[in-house]
């Protein structure tokens, strides 16, 4: 890995907390998920997303060196995204430890974490996997339908208008986005599916995967993840 960011050397670091890697594909809940859980159980929530705007917002060193690539119209390095995820881990909030939410994204980048936790006496203490079969997540991710007037949003599955098609404000035609049609929205979800089959066979030979079934109500996702996170990172330590 190159940087141009310095290493603060090892032995000056507290040690690091426990870290948990929330899996799951896009529409299986993991956003909302990773809210609720790190209020419950005293972890950071750590969306990379969120972590990569505010470090090119607050024009930090790291973030610098990323806005630096996305200038240039180049991917991001994964030791750049690694760094920041070790900076977030230093910071007070995240000492007992993060939760991880969109990262890593594939193997590779899941191999850097390891090593990179590894070096500072870290290591990966938990990945639960809310798993969604392909199908669910398709019907949830694509039965949204908008009004022509104004954009009223609808969806197949928990919001539909009285009449079908028609708006129940305006009485305009309701309309699929090319976005939200079926076709397009399992075209997309195949590929990241992919990625996320290999992360979640890299966690389960790791032997710190854990699978909970993300068919259930929100509730009851949490109560079970909740029953799997808890005694996995209170073991530790
Ligand atoms: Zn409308």
């Amino acid at each position: 890995m190159t940087s141009a960011i310095g290493r603060v050397p090892i032995g000056r670091n507290p040690p690091i907390g426990r870290v948990v890697v929330l899996l799951g594909a896009p529409g299986a809940g993991k956003g909302t998920q990773a809210q609720i859980l790190s209020e419950r159980l005293g972890l950071a929530h750590v969306a990379t997303g969120d972590l990569f705007r505010a470090a090119v917002r607050d024009e930090t060193p790291l973030g610098l060196a990323a806005k630096g690539y996305m200038d240039r119209g180049e991917l991001v390095p994964d030791g750049v995204t690694i760094e920041m995820l070790l900076e977030r881990l230093a910071k007070p909030d995240a000492q007992a430890g993060i939760l991880l939410d969109g990262f890593p994204r594939n193997t590779a980048q899941a191999e850097v974490l390891d090593k990179a936790l590894a070096e500072k006496g870290g290591q990966v203490d938990l990945a639960p996997y809310i798993e969604v079969p392909e199908a669910d997540l398709v019907a949830r991710l694509g039965g949204r339908w908008i009004c022509r007037a104004q954009g009223h949003p609808y969806h197949e599955l928990n919001k539909q208008p009285a009449q079908s098609g028609v708006c129940d404000v305006d009485g305009s035609d309701l309309y699929q986005r090319t976005d939200d049609q079926p076709a397009t929205v399992q075209a997309r979800l195949r590929q990241q599916l992919g990625a996320l089959d290999l992360v979640v066979d890299y966690y389960r030979k790791r032997a710190v995967l854990t699978v909970v079934d993300g068919r259930k109500d929100i509730g009851q996702v949490t109560v079970d993840l909740l029953a799997a996170i808890v005694p996995a990172i209170g073991s530790r330590g």
